[in-house]
């Protein structure tokens, strides 16, 4: 299997290089170059395998020779082993054919662990083979920082350098990532906001120099075998409940467009499916899209599902590559203009292909609590914030005539205690093997909003 750049102007890949790459050199995402779709007599089979040789057996059409499947096999099966609930994405009902998508039982309790835990996997296997070092550098305003240094940590050949915006990470996902005591894994706080971070990342990205000297790479959400890794669970679920003789809603709360682009996948690989469901906080670029056909950027609010707090959902740009039959020139041409007026629009052919498949809803602050508590009354089940929006979401637009919905619950309430507390007078406990998280030492090095500053301490610290 080859990947190709959504602009159409980027060497084809081997999964291998498309995982190492990232970002493909004309601005690009990479995608498969054809789908693979799973028979009937597939899903007959995957029924009752466990959840890591469900992952494994949906990622192998896609990673062709990159990795001898035994080894393919043995790195998906280590990747879950450590997750704290046996079914690693168990469902719980909440309604007549309704059900969650439990995807927070990961060291870091955010869904990012089930696809990051074996990103760090495939990594070091691929350091080991080329016998080559590399940094992994990030910026992060949350969940995805944890769950990379989770992934990363004690993996030789690799060091993780993650830059957060100093005193505007929540506690809990502070301290799950400086108290981490790998000595791979480095911490900046770093004082300005977590676009500066951002912006900083891209600069060193940017000085090639720099760039070869520390061999950087990057685990950023449009990492496609981040995405793969995610279609297994909308496989597993569908296989779970009665795939391919059912159809699914899956709603999903969404920030990048990752996560549900994932499921738009499970779609092409043959699960059979409905509608898939986007749920929005107030940072609802894409429910807007969805209801006028123009994506127009707008500023960044503060929410209660920070997670979700972006401008732009990066991901997309799969789906538009899908949408255009695959005209990288199409697609390149839509994305110079986004970024020049921050607006593109589609055609009436083109977002009816896109409102078969896809339906926004979106909750502001209030709406969210009161999803939060309504959920809590109805069915017993603590929601954090990101995950009250995706069943709320999944519920607004659910028959339960029509598919199973299956909604996301995308982390585990502890992670947004403040949030849960509001809403409903309930303190969520942090599950026993990080009760200790609050008194664990930190360690993290404070560094002014400064490329030099964070440019010397990576070649000063990073172990080559
Ligand atoms: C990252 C994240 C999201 C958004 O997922 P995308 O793939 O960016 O759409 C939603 N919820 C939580 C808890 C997250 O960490």
């Amino acid at each position: 299997m080859r990947y190709v750049s959504t602009r159409g102007l980027a060497p084809r890949l081997s999964f291998e290089d498309a995982l190492l790459a990232g970002l493909a050199r004309d601005g690009g995402l990479y995608v498969p170059e054809s789908w693979p779709r799973f028979t009937k007599a597939d899903f007959g089979a995957f029924q009752g395998l466990a959840y890591a040789e469900i992952v494994h057996r949906v990622m192998k059409p896609f990673v062709g020779r990159s990795f001898k499947d035994g080894d393919l096999q043995a790195l998906v099966a280590e990747s879950y082993a450590g997750f704290d609930h046996a079914a690693v994405a168990p469902l719980v009902q909440i309604g007549r054919n309704q059900w969650v998508l439990e995807l927070f039982h990961g060291p870091t309790l955010a869904f990012k662990d089930y696809a990051l835990q074996l990103l760090g996997r495939l990594f070091a296997k691929v350091m080991a083979k080329r016998g080559e070092k590399i940094c992994i550098v990030g910026a992060t305003s949350g969940d995805t920082g944890s769950a990379a240094i989770e992934a990363f940590r004690d993996r030789p050949g690799l060091d993780i350098v993650i830059l957060h915006p100093k005193g505007r990470v929540s506690e809990v996902q502070r301290r799950q990532m400086t108290t981490v005591p790998s000595a791979n894994v480095h911490n900046l706080a770093i004082a300005g906001s977590f676009d500066d971070c951002q912006d900083l990342v891209k600069a060193m990205f940017n000085d090639t120099a720099f760039r070869d000297r520390m061999n950087l790479s990057a685990v950023n959400s449009i990492n496609w075998a981040r995405i793969l890794a995610q279609t297994a669970y909308y496989v597993a679920a569908g296989v779970a409940l009665g795939a391919p003789h059912r159809s699914f809603t899956f709603a999903v709360p969404t920030g990048n467009f990752g996560n549900v682009f994932a499921g738009w996948v499970a779609g092409k690989l043959g699960l059979p499916i409905d509608k898939l469901v986007v749920g929005s906080n107030s940072n609802d670029i894409l429910t807007r899209f969805l209801e006028s056909g123009a994506m127009q950027m707008a500023p960044v609010v503060p929410t209660l599902s920070p997670s979700m707090d972006i401008q732009v959902s990066s991901n997309f740009e799969r789906l538009l590559f899908a949408v255009m039959k695959g005209d990288g020139a199409k697609v390149a041409h839509l994305m110079t203009a986004f970024r020049a007026t921050g607006r593109f629009a589609l055609s009436k052919a083109a977002m009816a292909m896109i409102a078969k498949q896809f339906i926004g809803h979106r909750f502001d602050d209030a709406a969210t609590k009161a999803a939060i508590r309504g959920l809590h009354r109805l069915t017993g089940l603590v929601l954090d914030p990101h995950s009250a929006i995706g069943v709320a979401a999944g519920l607004e637009s659910h028959d339960y005539k029509r598919s199973t919905l299956v909604a996301l619950a995308t982390a585990h309430p502890a992670k947004f205690p403040d949030a849960v507390f509001a809403a409903t007078g309930i303190r969520p406990a942090l599950p026993p093997r990080l009760a200790d998280l609050m008194t664990r030492p930190e360690r993290v090095t404070a560094l002014p909003n400064d490329l030099g500053a964070v440019q010397s301490f990576i070649r000063d610290t990073v172990r080559r």
